[in-house]
């Protein structure tokens, strides 16, 4: 088949960023050299957002024999921790890239950028303003009607290098005083008025520790920082496209040469039934609405490798949705495809049961127990087979049974005939029932002939039922999420708070599930095909005596209905 989407290797698809860059390496500008940098600020965890951004920024410097640095941007000391820095670079390692030697940080720029500021004084370029962040965005005006100047904008350079450097030195409170560029207040381009370069803010850095007093605005490191490090295509989502001429200013101001990064904004991504902002995950897992960044059911690549995706499965994804310059929404639904098409190929079946129903084989003689033959994956010879144990009684799932089934239900019912899995054909013969009038087991009959599963005479069974020997299968918790929010869109609707749209199903906790016992050497994160059921992965909070895994995605493919169907 030539159907790009049934590859699992990412297809490496060209974009208008690819296009760009091959003109420049054309055009020998920077004598050909491919530098980018993914630059994320360390106030958060990384998301599948970041994800597509990571695999562009690494994945385009693999293309052309580039680099790709890591940039934390901790420009504001007052969000960011240790623990994010610490979980973004195991992120995209897990992810499977690597930035080598290149790990750099906003703040190791500090005090070349504190320079810079001084200097942009000396020149008559930068001044400091006395006003209240409330008073200067009053001056700021709108795209169509001009900002008022700042009465403070014309103080001497004498004046502002005296009073810059007294904020650095603590001696004013915070709020009370900025350092702002001077520009214009004009320009259409409300992010030229005069924009605010530094700011007091009395905080511990988690890297400058209590060093600095005032900080740098991310405008003010950013391109200054691409600019250091050689950066020669710096990738962002486009709401940065209308900081570019600031950039630009900037590093027109510093007159170092004339290289510079070239910036290329594309659209951000967008998922159905996920929220994607930083600041509404850090709600979810600061009030408890989810249990911690690695939730299976957040949308943080820890939360989606516990829920068992596969680096792989997310970096064809990536490459899959491709690069554009219009925004849009991407339905979940093609992310779950790009995971089973992974799974499907690399994960070990294994029969487990769920919602188990005892069924006895009263045929089967007292304290016989076999081991019958089964298949790891049939997609991949390669992982070989297995021994499954069978005696007298065993588990079916208990929706496989009816005992009054409407026509299409094809499974087991009384006086009917199924295989099962691997094993024999049973008939059902006797529902019994407790008090209440619920079936608590059945009674079957087992033909010796059919072993293996194979009709020993050419007579057809409807239905083939997975199934667990009761005396050897483990039992196991089991963990089914469903999604986070019932709506496609839970940030989209103005007037209405996101969590609104939390699911109250999201999450729904088996306790008593029973799986072939092999899987008690599982490591956390194994993943398997639980058949006919789904994926699922082992969690880990499991313990020795106690496995417990995720559902990571049911079998049936939404995605693949959907494109069939249209
Ligand atoms: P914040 O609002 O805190 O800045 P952010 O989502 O922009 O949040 P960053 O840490 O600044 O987070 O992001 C790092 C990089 O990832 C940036 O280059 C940003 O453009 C990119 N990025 C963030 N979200 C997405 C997304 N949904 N799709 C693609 N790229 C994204
Ligand atoms: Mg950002």
């Amino acid at each position: 088949m030539s159907n790009s989407t049934d590859s699992t290797e990412p297809a490496k698809k060209s974009n208008f960023i690819h296009i760009q860059i091959e003109q420049d390496i054309e055009n020998g500008k920077n004598r050909g050299r491919v530098h980018t940098r993914f630059p994320p600020e360390p106030n958060g965890y990384l998301h599948i957002g970041h994800a597509k951004s990571i695999c562009l920024n690494f994945g385009t410097a693999e293309k052309y024999g580039g680099k790709c640095n890591l940039r934390f941007d901790d420009t504001n000391p007052t969000k960011e921790e240790m623990e994010y820095v610490e979980s973004i670079q195991k992120d995209i390692h897990w992810l499977g890239f690597d930035w080598e030697d290149r790990m750099y940080f906003a703040s190791d720029y500090f005090e070349k950028l504190h320079d810079f500021a001084i200097r942009l004084i000396k020149e008559g370029k930068a001044y400091v303003d006395d006003q209240d962040a409330e008073t200067i965005s009053q001056q700021k005006g709108t795209p169509t009607r001009p900002g008022m100047e700042s009465p403070f904008r014309n103080r001497s350079s004498e004046e502002n290098l005296d009073l810059f450097q007294r904020m650095t030195a603590g001696e004013f409170e915070e709020g009370s005083r900025v350092l702002r560029a001077k520009i214009t207040m004009s320009s259409p381009n409300m992010h030229m008025r005069d924009p605010i370069l530094y700011r007091i803010l009395k905080a511990h850095h988690h890297r400058t520790g209590d060093k600095w007093c005032v900080y740098p605005m991310y405008d003010f490191a950013h391109g200054q920082s691409d600019f250091w490090e050689g950066i020669t295509h710096s990738i962002c989502t486009l709401e940065f496209e209308v900081h570019r001429p600031l950039y630009d200013w900037f590093v027109d101001q510093l007159q170092e040469s004339d290289y510079r990064p070239r910036q290329i904004e594309f659209a951000r991504l967008n998922l159905t039934y996920t929220v994607m902002s930083k600041r509404k995950l850090l709600e979810l897992v600061k009030d408890k609405y989810v249990n911690g960044w690695d939730d299976p059911r957040m949308p943080t690549l820890s939360g989606l490798r516990r829920r068992g995706f596969t680096p792989e499965s997310i970096r064809n994804f990536s490459d899959r949705i491709g690069v554009t310059k219009v925004d849009g929404m991407i339905d979940v639904s093609l992310l779950e495809h790009s995971l089973r098409e992974h799974l499907n190929k690399t994960a070990q079946r294994v029969m487990g049961v769920l919602d188990p129903l005892k069924v006895v084989i009263t045929n089967y003689p007292e304290g016989l127990e076999e081991e019958l033959g089964a298949i790891n994956n049939p997609e991949d010879e390669n992982m070989g087979s297995r021994k499954v144990q069978f005696s007298r009684e065993i588990y079916i799932e208990r929706d496989d049974f009816m005992e009054n089934p409407p026509r299409k239900f094809f499974r087991l019912a009384p006086g009917r005939e199924v295989r099962l899995r691997y094993a024999y054909f049973i008939t059902c013969n006797e529902v019994i029932k407790n008090e209440k009038g619920e079936i608590t087991e059945l009674h079957c009959t087992y033909d010796p002939a059919s072993k293996g599963g194979n009709s020993p005479d050419g007579r057809k069974v409807k239905a083939t039922l997975h199934w667990v020997s009761a005396k050897h299968a483990v039992k196991s918790e089991v963990r089914l999420y469903d999604r986070l929010f019932n709506d496609e869109d839970p940030a989209g609707h103005p007037d209405i708070d996101f969590k609104e749209f939390l699911n109250p199903d999201s999450l729904k906790i088996l306790p008593d599930c029973y799986l072939e016992p092999f899987v008690k050497d599982a490591k956390p994160l194994d993943h398997f095909q639980f058949e006919r059921l789904g994926y699922f992965n082992l969690d880990y909070d499991s313990t020795p005596g106690k496995p417990i895994f995720n559902r990571t995605v049911p079998l049936r493919d939404s995605w693949v209905k959907m494109k069939n169907n249209s």
